[in-house]
């Protein structure tokens, strides 16, 4: 049976769960509509008073909030708190107007540390353990998400951050590490760097809790086996608060979401119509119990699967299989979140059309991501001076956008394949998505 940091809420018998769920959202959608001017203007529109919520069978009347209206309303917009009540933000790794900036109370910490305290207990955490967290620190969520969940637990906590590969493994070495907290991506190529030192037979992790990026059940097996662990998913996003709104528990078959903190729906990611349990769509949160930056009704663009099927844990927490997609065209390359549309901004701004073709693939552990764009027939290079220095340009413009470093190549017009007349703009050879294994 499973460890629990908190057993009488994770295995909560679900009448009592939805009770606490209903309470709390009667109370957060009228902490909204009061101090969040936005949202309650939606709710004005939509015909909605707060009265009109008397629990989680009411959550469906309520209007959803998408990751645009976030942007349009950046950066005071949704914040539902005094300033002199907020004592920490934190950000999305978006580039300019696509950021996100999320504001929390002492009590937010406090919720979010317990969520990833429960996501490091789940994968056997004890206040014996050394936790080592080589995410980002930051403004990026998933330094400090581990960090102050692995406080909560009373593990001794190595606050590493990412890059350094050497410091890293001589840390886990010198002080021990047992749980290993990064993307799936560096696990993976840690582990390359461990055994290309001789290194393993010094090497004493139990666990690794790895988020942050889509990765495969063949990842899984193959970081599993070469560091000799037991390898947990973690789901989050900063929106929401950061990591730790799910966490997988030893049955490694889907993330328990902490639903005494957020609702879960899946929608269809079209008509927005809610779906029963087991359908495949696109999952929606609403955050019941922050203040700073509370949340209603907000569609992540990830494709998922909830089960209630009984979990051998113990706990009653509805899971949600890996994200199976997205129903928006975003991708995430070496860390970063990447929209077309950001792309073809550039490309536009530059006087190209959107004729081009984005090839993401993963060499190794690492991301590549290269561009092909078609000049114009009346504007072609002269030399090829002159095209590389066109190149240098975009490369130089894509990376200010996009925040990372994009392979750029001009090519002669009419050279990008095309599918029904327009170039086939995305190729990304990683295939980071498979089918659930949650599926009822
Ligand atoms: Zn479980």
């Amino acid at each position: 049976m499973g460890n629990y940091f908190n057993e009488e809420i994770e295995t909560m018998p679900l009448d009592k769960l939805q009770a606490l769920q209903s309470e709390r959202l009667v109370e957060q959608v009228k902490h909204v509509y009061d101090n969040v001017a936005f949202y309650r203007n939606k709710m004005d529109e939509a015909g909605i008073k707060p009265e009109d919520i008397h629990g989680i069978e009411d959550l469906h009347k309520l209007p959803f909030i998408t990751k645009d209206d976030l942007r349009d309303q950046y950066p005071y917009g949704f914040r539902a708190v005094p300033q002199n009540e907020c004592v920490r933000i934190q950000s999305t790794s978006g580039t300019t107007g696509r950021r996100v900036v999320s504001f929390y109370t002492q009590d937010d910490i406090d919720i979010w540390d317990t969520c990833c305290a429960r996501a490091i207990v789940a994968a056997g955490g004890t206040k014996d353990d050394v936790v080592h967290v080589c995410y980002g620190y930051g403004l990026f969520t998933g330094g400090p998400g581990l960090n102050g969940g692995s406080h909560k637990v009373g593990c001794l906590t190595l606050p590493m951050s990412s890059g350094n590969t050497d410091r890293q493994i001589q840390f886990m070495q010198d002080l021990g590490s047992t749980i290993l907290c990064c993307t799936p991506s560096y696990a993976a190529y840690l582990a390359e760097s461990i055994h290309e030192r001789g290194a393993m037979d010094q090497i004493k992790l139990k666990a690794g809790i790895f988020g942050a990026e889509a990765w495969t059940e063949e990842m899984r097996h193959n970081i599993e086996k070469s560091l000799n662990i037991k390898a947990y998913d973690i789901y989050g996003l900063t929106e929401i608060s950061g990591p730790g709104v799910s966490f997988e528990c030893s049955e490694q078959k889907g993330m328990h979401i902490n639903e005494d903190h957020f609702i879960a729906e899946i929608i269809n990611p079209v008509t927005g119509e809610v779906l029963p349990e087991g359908e495949k769509g696109e999952l929606v949160f609403t955050c019941i119990t922050k203040k700073a930056f509370p949340l209603l009704r907000y569609r992540t663009r990830d494709i998922c699967v909830l089960s209630r099927k009984k979990c051998s844990c113990g706990r009653t927490h509805v899971r949600m299989s890996k994200p199976l997609g997205r129903s928006d065209d975003m991708m995430v390359v070496k860390g970063v979140n990447v929209f077309p549309s950001q792309i073809e901004t550039v490309l536009l701004n530059d006087g190209y059309e959107a004729n081009y073709r984005l090839v993401v693939d993963r060499v190794g552990n690492s991301d590549t991501i290269a561009v092909d764009v078609e000049w114009l027939p009346s504007n072609p290079p002269k030399d090829k001076d002159e095209k590389r220095a066109r190149e240098s340009k975009l490369f130089g413009h894509l990376k200010s956008m996009l925040g990372i470093a994009v392979e750029v190549s001009l090519v002669a017009p009419k050279s990008i394949p095309r599918s029904e007349g327009k170039a086939v703009r995305i190729v990304d050879n990683r295939n980071l998505y498979e089918e659930s294994t949650l599926a009822n």
